[in-house]
């Protein structure tokens, strides 16, 4: 048998020019974190392997942004079917290196795959306007033309849902990209970037560089980069925001979050409960849209607590390609001690600890955590400030729906939000009050479809456009204004002052 220090790991390549590339330089490990084994190696790029990226995505633009548009759809057509062939390959790589379950991380598989559902579409969603006569023989139309050389630099959560909320938009607008995932999960990338060679896309217009804050700061600082799409914890999103406003690039960067869910009382409380375990335990709470914080309101309280702790000790947890696992081990070692950290700080901050993951029976290998739930949790205690970003739900009390939104509007994050409740009034009351980017009405976790836009609000969202849908093309293209003349003898001729066309 081979001692550890024998082991070969294979290295997972960057994607460059239509090649996997490995540059000479540093290393990361990556975990199975259903094991804590080390499974492969991570080349880390520098700034000159990331100016090589950019050199090749520059090298592709002139072409693939003049490509017929319907060019252009017949290979996100294509990508579409080979991503759908492939699904279960990708999802059992996202459950190797990020640990949920195979079933979630095929559900988030279908959720970016709808992406490019949605890009298929482009020769539609890039139609200008146009206005005859604006002025005497003037006619006036606008175009939407890609922006250039784009960047994505994404999180550990979703290796490949998070991705494909830009690069497929991107690249159908016409541009080129280059992708930085998240150096703990870089399989899916390196994949997907076979898939869209494999669909015809021309060698150069997607890019994969992996690396850590060496290369996401020469992505910043390369002047080859015309636009920064972030998603990741609000310090590093706000970082990104104002090194690429500070550089000129166009930017949205995504943070984190601290999603409420409001249960009123006359809410059906098992189905409730129900949909409040899945969305906040799911993929063991690692998720930007799980409710971490439930608002139960009045009598709503203490039979949705005995429910909600009956359901959590239920939840079985394992590994992630173990059969009917509901819950898998957390990314790293020390992300499962630093939720663990918090759990006991919780418990010292005066919170009830109805249910406590540390002291669960859980597989002995791996970064496995159980499920902890907290009660009477106030506004003041750290468990409640922070996004812990692991299987920790916390239920705060509150005595009237008024005080339940006026409660999630105090928080500075505003990325989901939900509510549970049988009344039409109280539903629209919140739906128009509440300050947060993704609202559910007895949906725990709105994540909008495709053809709408996903990103939250506030310290959630540093930027002006989300990802995806619409505001995904708005983000990726630029519009210019074309007014012309063709003059023949009626023509007025040009004048001297400010003209006015009319
Ligand atoms: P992270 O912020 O640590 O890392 C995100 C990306 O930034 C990675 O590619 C990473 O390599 C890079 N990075 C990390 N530190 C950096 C630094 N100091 N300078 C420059 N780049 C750096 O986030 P994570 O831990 O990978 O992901 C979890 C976070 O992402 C959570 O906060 C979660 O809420 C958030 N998230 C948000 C959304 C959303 O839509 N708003 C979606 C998914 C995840």
């Amino acid at each position: 048998m081979n001692k550890p220090a024998d082991i070969k790991h294979h290295t997972v390549p960057l994607w460059i020019g239509g090649k996997p590339v490995i540059p000479a330089g540093r290393t990361g490990d990556v975990y199975n974190p259903a094991t804590g084994q080390v499974s492969k190696k991570v080349p880390l790029a520098d700034a000159k392997t990331v100016d090589a990226a950019v050199k090749a995505a520059a090298a592709a633009l002139p072409a693939w942004r003049d490509t017929p548009l319907l060019r252009r759809a017949r290979v996100m057509q294509k990508f579409l079917q080979l991503m759908q062939d492939n699904q279960q390959e990708l999802a059992r790589l996202v459950s190797e290196e990020h640990g949920k379950t195979l079933p979630d991380a095929a559900g988030s598989v279908q959720r970016g795959i709808e992406v490019v559902e949605f890009a298929c579409g482009i020769p539609h969603l890039l139609k200008g306007e146009f206005s005859e006569n604006v002025g005497t023989s003037v006619d006036t139309h606008s175009l939407r033309q890609p922006v250039g050389v784009c960047a994505g630099i994404t999180p550990f959560n979703f290796p490949v849902m998070v991705p494909m909320w830009m690069f497929p938009v991107a690249i159908a607008c016409g541009n080129t990209f280059v992708l930085k995932p998240s150096e703990k999960v870089p399989s899916a990338s390196v994949r997907m970037a076979e898939l869209l060679k494999e669909a015809g896309l021309p060698d150069g217009v997607f890019n994969v560089v992996h690396g850590d804050k060496e290369a996401v700061d020469a992505i910043l600082a390369h002047p080859g980069i015309a636009a920064v799409s972030f998603v990741g914890s609000t310090p590093i999103a706000k970082y990104i925001y104002e090194t690429c406003a500070r550089n000129g690039k166009r930017v949205q960067a995504l943070g984190g979050a601290k999603n409420h869910a409001v249960v009123l009382p006359d809410a059906d409380l098992e189905f409730a409960a129900d949909a409040l375990i899945g969305a906040a335990y799911g993929s063991a709470g690692e998720r930007c849209m799980a409710i971490s914080a439930v608002v139960a309101v009045g009598a709503a309280g203490d039979p949705l607590v005995k429910l909600l702790e009956k359901k959590a000790k239920a939840i079985k947890i394992g590994p992630g390609d173990a059969p009917g696992m509901d819950m898998g081990p957390l990314v790293t070692a020390q992300h499962r001690d630093k939720v663990a950290g918090y759990v006991a700080r919780g418990a010292k901050e005066g919170a009830k600890l109805v249910l406590d993951g540390r002291a669960q029976a859980l597989p002995k290998d791996g970064y496995f955590l159980g499920t902890t739930l907290f009660d009477n949790v106030t506004p003041g205690m750290k468990i409640y400030q922070d996004e812990i970003f692991g299987p920790v739900l916390v239920v705060l009390r509150a005595n009237s729906l008024e005080e339940a939104i006026a409660l999630v509007n105090a928080n500075p994050y505003a990325n989901g939000t939900a509510i549970f409740t049988e009344s039409g009034g109280a539903a629209r009351r919140f739906e128009n009050e509440i300050q947060v980017g993704m609202v559910g009405i007895n949906v725990p976790i709105p994540v909008p479809v495709a053809f709408y836009s996903f990103g939250g609000w506030k310290n959630s969202l540093f930027g002006d456009l989300h990802v995806h849908g619409v505001e995904g093309v708005k983000f990726y293209t630029r519009t210019k204004v074309v007014t012309k003349r063709w003059p023949h003898q009626d023509t007025p001729a040009p004048g001297f002052h400010m003209p006015t066309l009319g």
